[in-house]
């Protein structure tokens, strides 16, 4: 057999196929472009391969998924790609990118309000695709890269229909807490179907449905940490619970309930008047500043003096 300094395309194009086996995906990724370049190997596949390899140490990049799912639909030569050990079908990796750049879309936008109701039925759109159109078929991309099966398009599911109640909740909590504990409670029923905790969902659950009575005011308000908060104070325990509702205005001896409206003053007043403290404070500071420099200008023009007269 005779030696060979470089490769052809096609001896190239075969190589990378045991390198991408190995997980050698710097080197594979090499070769399959030089084979793109020379004559040999299969471009489209080749193409989809290195998109491929590019993705893997990137997957929550939009533009990595894009550009597999273009080099997707310019194969023509395949219906399936091989990767490794892995046999992919290219419609199915196709349907997974066109669904995950739309997730990552939705997941990293931000907005409030009724934004965010409009996120949450956009989040439900989405999960519906992942259950039709992959369902009980395993994500192509974890099982690759993360060697994880279990991400199926039905798990997918039931994990974006409570990220879409999670979010309506955070968009109905301001005006409507009663309906953001709802909100929470369907997710959690979501998240417990996916064998996920619902710890969180039910925190928010009791903490937006609770209830009490401003000791300041007495207004009866609704959702701890947005509505009301609980706020140290020394209780005396003679003080009796000034609360004739069912709704308490104290959670212990260490701590009563202020509603929001009353917390927000307080906090401004006292922000005015520490602001004012630190103004008076740093006029004096830049007096004593102004004597002490006097002092010793007074103090280096006597030693001056002291020099002279040696
Ligand atoms: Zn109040």
């Amino acid at each position: 057999m005779a030696f060979k300094l470089f490769k052809n395309g096609d001896e190239l194009y075969e190589s990378s196929k045991e390198l991408i086996k190995r997980g050698e995906f710097t080197k594979a990724r090499e070769y399959l472009v030089k084979s793109i370049d020379k004559d040999g190997g299969v471009d489209d596949v080749a193409a989809v391969q290195v998109a491929l390899i590019d993705l893997s140490s990137r997957l929550t990049n939009v533009n990595a998924y894009q550009n597999l799912l273009n080099a997707l639909n310019k194969l023509t030569s395949s219906s399936t790609v091989e990767f490794g050990l892995d046999t992919i079908d290219a419609e199915d990796l196709k349907t997974e990118c066109a669904l995950t750049i739309r997730k990552i879309q939705l997941l990293s936008s931000s907005g409030s309000g009724s934004e965010l109701t409009e996120k949450g039925k956009a989040l439900q759109a989405l999960a519906a695709d992942y259950q039709t159109r992959i369902g009980a078929k395993s994500l192509i991309v974890t099982g690759l890269f993360k060697k994880d099966t279990s991400v199926t398009g039905n798990t997918e599911f039931y994990n974006l229909m409570a990220v879409s109640y999670e979010t309506m909740a955070d968009g109905a909590v301001f005006d409507n807490p009663q309906q953001a504990a709802e909100y929470q409670q369907i997710a959690a029923g979501y998240r417990q179907q996916n064998g996920q905790s619902t710890e969180e969902n039910m925190r928010k659950v009791r903490e937006y449905s609770r209830t009490c009575t401003c000791w300041m005011c007495g207004r009866v308000a609704t959702g701890e940490g947005i509505h009301f908060y609980s706020a140290p104070a020394d209780v005396s325990p003679s003080l009796k619970d000034s609360a004739s509702s069912a709704a308490d205005s104290r959670a212990d001896t260490k701590h009563i309930y202020i509603c929001r409206a009353c917390y927000s003053a307080i906090s401004n007043r006292s922000d005015e008047i520490s602001k004012r403290y630190y103004q008076q404070t740093m006029q004096q500071m830049q007096a004593m500043e102004a004597r002490l420099q006097a002092e010793i200008a007074a103090l280096q023009s006597q030693i001056a003096f002291a020099r002279m007269g040696r």
